[in-house]
């Protein structure tokens, strides 16, 4: 053991960082079983570049944020399959897997739409692999989707054994850094960028200074590491050394300000179809701000032109919202008048977005305490979430949102499956 501070304090709880393994293939292969085996790959929003990918498109050298239309006839060539990003199914997913979580566990920390961290139970802390080994074949057998699992102490650690078991076959999916055993093999072979927390910079200072693994991180001295990186520094120095530092966030922090944007699928010119765009977007943003429970003080639009070409022209305002809301009517209302103080004439415009700020607590709205007519757009806005949910698509919309429209992102390869769909796999027992 290199350092005199690893394991002084061995802790006797336990954490797993679960991560999905090529969520958003593992998604769209849940209704299409025949891909199994096969490549596989899913794009992001306009069809743009590579951002899930199945172990077969890894193995034939297909990157992460790959532009798609470099390696489409390769792809074409090795039949693979290809598919537009439908995020709200891959949302939905998700929350079937963290429920799964939910129902092992006393406490989860769901980290993304892909990972959680989870408290192993007492009951587990025993036979900690043989209980991620369970908790795994649940999540398959429940959902479908298979995920790796990390046990570690400590949430840092945890990430590097997720990542070795879902490298290593013969894991199973499961790979454990416990106290008391020998961290050195894995820690030696991981390189410094790869520990989480580590971002580029750090990296870069690092390796130029020798410490150029996780392992030479975990036993650089901690007064070194504190002048150079500072507490979080430290800290994740100590993670590595089996001691946690980074607790469990159980509450989601609800977001400062929310912000819905997209790039065109082709330029907008009228005014008409761009104050329709900036009604989609409040709309998506106003449901955000619902399901967080917050208010909205104030909106601001933007509008764009290619920056590729000149003239260049960009604008946003921002509007106040005298009385703070989650109301659709106000928001459109407020968005597009917004819209209107900045449109120009015979632009092409190639991006637009809406940014809710400002934002406070809704309880007091949910309990009634604001005006009738506040009350009303609210209540209003949360029925037709509801309906809309229940429905799983959107039935309830404004009518000049319906058809085909030129700003929507290009979808050529959207799988088609609804959310409604989502009733044909089993139920979570
Ligand atoms: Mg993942």
């Amino acid at each position: 053991m290199g350092h005199p501070g690893a394991f002084l304090k061995p802790c006797e709880e336990l954490l797993v960082l679960c991560d999905c393994n090529n969520f958003f293939v593992s998604c769209e292969r849940l209704f299409r079983p025949d891909l199994e085996g096969r490549p596989v790959v899913v794009l992001s929003s306009n069809d743009g570049v590579i951002i899930s990918r199945s172990n077969e498109a890894k193995a034939l050298g297909i990157k992460m944020g790959e532009p798609y239309f470099r390696v489409r006839s390769f792809l074409e060539r090795r039949g693979s399959a290809v598919f537009s990003c439908n995020f709200q199914l891959y949302e939905e997913i998700s929350a079937r897997v963290m429920e799964v979580f939910r129902r092992a566990v006393p406490s989860i920390e769901v980290y993304s739409v892909d990972e959680a961290f989870l408290e192993v139970p007492p009951a587990g802390r025993e036979r900690p692999v043989e209980w991620g080994r369970e908790l795994r074949a649940a999540v398959l057998k429940q959902t479908g989707i298979p995920v790796s699992i990390g046990v570690a102490p400590a949430k840092t650690a945890a990430k590097l054994a997720a990542e070795r078991g879902k490298k290593r076959p013969e894991t199973g999916g499961v790979f454990a850094l416990l106290p008391g055993e020998a961290w050195d093999d894995l820690l030696g072979q991981v390189p410094v960028e790869d520990v989480w927390g580590i971002g580029r910079r750090w990296a870069d200072f690092l390796r130029r200074r020798g410490v150029s693994t996780a392992l030479r991180l975990r036993d650089t001295p901690d007064d070194w590491l504190e002048k150079h990186l500072g507490v979080r520094g430290l800290r994740t120095a100590w993670e590595l050394r089996g001691i946690r530092c980074f607790p469990l966030e159980e509450a989601e922090k609800p977001q400062k300000s929310i912000q819905s944007s997209r790039s065109f699928a082709s330029p907008v010119r009228s005014r008409e179809s761009l104050a329709e765009a900036v009604t989609e977007f409040a709309l998506v943003a106003g449901k955000r701000l619902r399901s967080q429970t917050s208010l909205a003080g104030s909106l601001a639009v933007s509008i764009s032109t290619s920056r590729f070409r000149a003239p260049f022209y960009g604008a946003s305002a921002e509007v106040p919202l005298e009385t703070p809301t989650d109301s659709d009517i106000t928001l459109i209302k407020a968005a597009t008048g917004a819209l209107a103080s900045i449109y120009k004439e015979g632009r092409d415009y190639e991006k637009a977005a809406v940014c809710l700020g400002r934002l406070s607590s809704a309880e007091a709205v949910q309990l009634g305490l604001f005006g009738e007519k506040t009350n009303r757009g609210s209540a209003l806005s949360r029925a037709a979430d509801r309906l809309n949910e229940q429905a799983g698509r959107r039935l309830l919309l404004p009518a000049a949102l319906l058809g085909e429209k030129e700003w929507r992102p290009r979808k050529d390869r959207h799988s088609g499956v609804r959310l409604e769909d989502l009733g044909t796999l089993p139920a979570i027992s």
